[in-house]
């Protein structure tokens, strides 16, 4: 032996050590080995003394649910003079289980014939509990989560995960790059470079990313979006080795927005914009005429004795006839004009780049194919309508007051006519 330790400061260091040591005869036949040796961490760990260890077979800590697999693989090993590592259940004197992790070395003497074999042994009970709860945290969250090295390789992929992105095993994905396989594309279709990818600078930054939305895509090619989370692993040490992605699908929580903006913005009955959205509109396009100086048009039109129509076929044959001119309106307007339901059978449209003349073009049209169609009850309909052009500087109230004044003087003058604002 090379130290200069003395033997019993060896025999002493052993005694006192962390670990749970225990020393073996080498008798692999029948009865089998029997303990000369137990330090102090292995009674504590066992329970037992070592009156009661001394001369007895380590089969004493074996029980029903210790794996015969790993004792098996274990005699096997050992016969074959090989190391022995494993992990089974073993039980401590007083009955409780606990799961032992240990290896076993042969000792041999001068001649090179295994005299004894050491065993080294740690109760990772806690530890096995730690994970057993992390695992099943993992396998019951509704929120996908996936494990990925500093190269963005897949090293764990939860069934949640697996669910939301369309696969059925996690050795589908394990190994295999996660921005390339789920995040390639953005939602426009563009291809999505790893290197813009905010996931994955995680891996770089080691800063934690915290409800990012964006879409991932399945493995039949649809995407959905998502909201995730993905933390850096180990950046206390200096060095990423990982990180932890946690994904949910939005595609509910985006549908409602969709609906509670369309419905703030929009009227039920016709599917126009409503009053309150369309004021913002035309503010905008206000301030956007002042800069450009193009001509900025508003056309306003309401339906000719409704009240009529109403009051001898009903009011849902009414309701019929605004949506029916809610569509024929917006056949005639361009993509850039602005329709909306401004008051009761009122409708108010804004015409961009449009003038005088043509707003008036405009509303001769829309009238005369009003009075020349056919409609539910009445069979035909007419409406009136006032125009007006912008003025520089002029306030949107009185904008609007003009257009309202041109109508009415078209009702005034005898109805199904148009009237340009003074
Ligand atoms: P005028 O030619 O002067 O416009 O006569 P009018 O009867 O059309 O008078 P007014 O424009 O004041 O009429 C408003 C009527 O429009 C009252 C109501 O019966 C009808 N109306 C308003 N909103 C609705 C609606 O949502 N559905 C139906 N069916 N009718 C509506
Ligand atoms: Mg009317
Ligand atoms: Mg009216």
């Amino acid at each position: 032996m090379a130290s200069d330790v003395r033997p019993e400061i060896l025999v002493r260091a052993v005694e006192q050590a962390y670990n749970a040591v225990v020393i073996t005869t080498a008798d692999l036949d029948p009865p089998g080995p029997s303990i000369v040796y137990v330090n102090q961490a292995f009674r504590a760990m066992t329970g037992y003394t070592e009156e009661e260890l001394l001369g007895a077979t380590p089969r004493i800590l074996q029980g029903p649910r210790t794996d015969r697999e790993v004792m098996t693989r274990l005699r096997r090993q050992l016969a074959a003079g090989e190391d022995f590592t494993g992990t089974v259940i073993n039980y401590r004197k007083d009955g409780t289980p606990y799961l032992v992790e240990w290896n076993i070395t042969p000792v041999r003497d001068n001649s090179g014939t295994v005299a004894y074999y050491v065993s080294v042994q740690r109760d990772i009970t806690a530890r096995a509990e730690a994970e057993h709860f992390s695992q099943t945290l993992l396998n019951s969250l509704g929120e996908g989560v996936f494990g990925i090295d500093a190269e963005g390789r897949f090293t764990l992929v939860n069934p949640a995960a697996l669910n939301l992105l369309g696969y059925e095993a996690e050795d589908e994905l394990l190994g295999r790059n996660s921005h390339r396989l789920t995040h390639h594309t953005d939602a426009q279709g563009r291809p999505y470079p790893e290197s813009s990818c905010p996931i994955y600078q995680v891996m770089h930054t080691a800063e934690p990313l915290e409800a990012w939305q964006d879409w991932f895509w399945r493995r039949d090619g649809s995407a959905f979006p998502v909201e995730v989370y993905a933390t850096p692993l180990w950046r206390e040490l200096g060095t990423v080795f990982g990180g932890v992605v946690v994904f949910r699908d939005i595609s509910e929580q985006k549908r409602l927005e969709a609906e509670l903006e369309h419905e703030a913005h929009h009227d039920r009955l016709t599917g126009l914009y409503n009053r309150r959205f369309f004021d913002e509109l035309l503010e905008k396009a206000i301030r956007g005429t002042e800069r450009s100086g193009e001509p900025l048009a508003l056309m306003m039109l309401d339906i000719d004795h409704f009240k009529a129509v109403n009051d001898t076929h009903g009011h849902l044959v009414g309701d019929e006839i605004l949506q029916t001119l809610s569509s024929v309106l917006r056949e005639r307007l361009r993509e850039s004009d602005t329709l909306a339901r401004w008051g009761g059978e009122e409708l108010m449209a804004l015409l961009p780049a449009t003038d005088q003349a043509g707003a008036y073009r405009l509303a001769e049209n829309v009238r005369e194919a009003v009075a020349a169609r056919g409609w539910p009850g009445p069979g035909t309909i007419t409406i009136s309508l006032g125009v007006a052009e912008y003025r520089p500087g002029e306030a949107v109230k009185d904008f609007t007051k003009r257009v309202d004044d041109a109508l009415y003087t078209a009702k005034e003058n005898g109805r199904n006519r148009v009237v340009a604002a003074a």
